[in-house]
């Protein structure tokens, strides 16, 4: 089988923490397996390019800041393969030259004073440019010849910065002709995750948490028996076990759970890494590299077929919901069709919809990031509903959450909604929107962020979701 295995940011936080990705790598192969990893950056890396970039690009670049990145990985270097003299200094040498073009990025930043999303790119990137020398060295000492890889010559994408969709079709014919050779030698080649670069060779990334997404383009891209994610839980939880201690493990889950569950904010997938996967019917596990006899969740067609109704309960902070109201709107047609071309038009990205049987109001949720600009494009293409007074106000609400109840077999069975407003109601949740879809596998809902943890506890708890398999 040849099987892409992605290893997260606290699967290679540390010298430790490599070689035991390293080993389980090596350990897999040895059971006959090709294997090609995908790694993140060490962990915190990532956010401290991000702070790096933000900075430089008001004046200030801190040339302490290379330093710290650079003593960090060499320590790993240091511990993973300092008896190795010749290895150890390539590894250094890859480590000096990333860092070599992450300072000059920064320092052009602090001269022009300005952060672009496609600079930006280029600099949070270096993270996995950095980890990747390690982790491929740490393959190496166990004797199994592996070299880094940068996804940029892997994986090519469109240019829209900081979220870029991979071009399948020029993606697969530079993969295979990169790696298939590496791979029937029977090497391990190590590639970054997160990053990936238009057709014309600029650097682009997948969006915070994509080298699971890269791992499944990857895995699509070279036709792979299976993808691994390999991170620090044992596998997609019934919800977030920092929210809910009682959480248990989903054994299986179908791609359809895993794509709502990893969209409605369950962190342990990035939200697109399903559909590459999906597309090829290719299975992946979700495994926890510091429990690795555990068997985690297994993402297949059929799910579980045993299991009933809700499986999983996720929440999604950081939103905003933005509410058109006015009992004008009732039978004018086009509003709805005019608010969601301005949305689109603003590329953002529309988390949930709910509108009113009445018609007196449509409302629907963005990450506040994406909100003040919709709102001000949606004011100026609404104005003259606005002034004829078809339209009362456009509100912005902001510290809400949405909670979401997930499950395949949710789908005709009755009581299900009940269940879930009964349990937000007892715990005196007050429920802003609702919206179900029309496949019946999810029902999410608007709360304050004040309410989130409550409500995804009591849904949990409605469901005895600690207690089912
Ligand atoms: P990695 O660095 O390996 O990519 P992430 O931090 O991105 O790991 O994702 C794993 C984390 O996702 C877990 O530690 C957990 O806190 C969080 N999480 C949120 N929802 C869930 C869920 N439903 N099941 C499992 N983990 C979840
Ligand atoms: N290092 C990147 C991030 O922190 C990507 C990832 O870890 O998946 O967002
Ligand atoms: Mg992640």
């Amino acid at each position: 089988m040849l099987i892409v295995m992605k290893f997260g940011g606290t699967s290679v936080g540390s010298a430790e923490r490599i070689a035991q990705a390293a080993q389980l790598a090596v350990d897999t192969a040895a059971k006959g397996h090709q294997i090609v990893v995908v790694t993140s950056a060490m962990s915190k890396v990532t956010d401290l390019l991000i702070g790096a970039a933000r900075q430089a690009s008001t004046g200030h670049w801190d040339p302490k800041l290379r330093q710290e990145l650079f003593d960090r990985h060499k320590s790993v270097a240091d511990a993973l393969i300092g008896k190795d003299a010749a290895r150890h200094g390539e590894v250094l040498e890859a480590l000096r030259q990333r860092l070599d073009r992450f300072e000059k990025l920064c320092f052009g930043l602090s001269m022009v004073h300005e952060l672009t999303p496609r600079l930006l790119d280029a600099i949070s990137g270096t993270g996995e440019m950095l980890a990747a020398p390690l982790v491929a060295a740490a393959i190496a000492a166990r004797g199994k010849a592996s070299q880094a890889v940068d996804a940029t010559e892997l994986i090519v994408t469109t240019d829209q910065y900081g979220g870029a969709e991979p071009l399948m079709d020029e993606t697969r014919a530079k993969t295979a002709a990169r790696l298939k050779p590496a791979i029937d030698r029977g090497e391990i080649p190590v590639v970054t995750g997160f990053i990936a670069a238009t057709a014309d060779g600029v650097m682009t990334t997948l969006g915070r948490g994509g080298s699971d997404y890269s791992a499944s383009i990857v895995g699509a891209a070279l036709d792979a028996s299976e993808v691994w994610i390999w991170t620090d839980v044992d596998g997609v939880m019934t919800a977030n076990p920092s929210e809910v201690p009682e959480a248990r493990t989903l054994a299986e889950i179908s791609y359809s759970e895993a794509s709502e569950l990893a969209y409605y904010g369950a962190k342990v997938l990035h939200y697109k890494t399903i559909l590459p996967a999906f597309r090829q019917r290719i299975p992946v596990r979700i495994l926890n590299s510091f429990n690795p006899a555990h068997p985690g969740t297994r993402v297949s067609v059929e799910g579980n077929p045993s299991a009933q109704g809700v499986k999983a309960v996720t929440s999604i902070r950081g939103v905003i919901l933005i509410a058109i109201s006015g009992t004008g709107m009732q039978g004018i047609p086009g509003i709805a069709a005019k608010t969601f071309d301005v949305v689109a038009d603003q590329q953002a990205n529309v988390l949930m919809i709910s509108q009113a049987s009445s018609e007196n109001n449509i409302c629907f949720v963005l990450s506040a990031a994406e909100a003040p600009r919709v709102v001000a494009a949606l004011r100026a293409a609404l104005e003259f509903e606005l002034m004829r007074g078809h339209i009362e106000e456009i509100t912005a609400e902001q510290q809400v959450a949405i909670v979401a109840a997930v499950g395949d077999r949710m789908q005709g069975s009755p009581g299900i909604a009940a269940t879930v407003f009964g349990a937000l109601g007892e715990a005196g949740i007050n429920v802003i929107a609702i919206s179900q879809g029309s496949s019946e596998r999810n029902i999410s809902l608007v709360v304050t962020e004040r309410d989130a943890a409550g409500a995804v506890r009591a849904i949990h708890r409605a469901f005895q979701l600690e207690k089912t398999s």
